[in-house]
């Protein structure tokens, strides 16, 4: 596990597996998810993986109304929003994801500081399998 290399497509493949996989300096312990092949902090290249519990809190939040084409494919836009925010988890790393188990067409009932867990949105099969983190409320 820790052999992966530190980039993108390692992170995909360990969200595949329903791991939150980022990245720590060696140097400096920042942690960064998705994973950094640099320390955002000092620019070290020695970096780690590190595991995520997956337990967060939300510190901020939108409501989509105008998707983007791969969620519109997906159903989403002006009648169906869905909610994009930003999450920190127990670990003291922030991370932007879904949020979802909410009612995105009512933002304003969506409390600021709410307890979330991860959860894993998966589409495709095998090699194709792609999968997406989000927290739920
Ligand atoms: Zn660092």
């Amino acid at each position: 596990m820790a052999t992966k290399p530190l980039n993108d497509t390692s992170y995909g493949q360990f969200l595949n597996e329903r791991k939150i996989m980022g990245s720590r300096c060696k140097a400096c312990r920042t942690l960064a998810l998705p994973p950094r092949p640099i320390c955002n902090a000092c620019h070290s290249s020695d970096l780690e993986w590190v595991e995520f519990k997956g337990k967060a809190k939300l510190c901020a939040l939108t409501s989509i109304v105008v998707a983007p084409p791969a969620m519109a494919r997906e159903g989403f836009g002006r009648d169906n929003p869905y909610v994009v925010g930003v999450v920190e988890l127990d670990e003291g790393v922030k991370a932007v994801a879904r949020i979802i188990g909410v009612d995105a067409k009512k933002p304003e009932t969506i409390q600021v500081g709410m307890p979330l867990h991860a959860d894993f949105l998966s589409k495709g099969e095998g090699a194709e399998k792609q999968t997406a983190l989000a927290f739920k409320a």
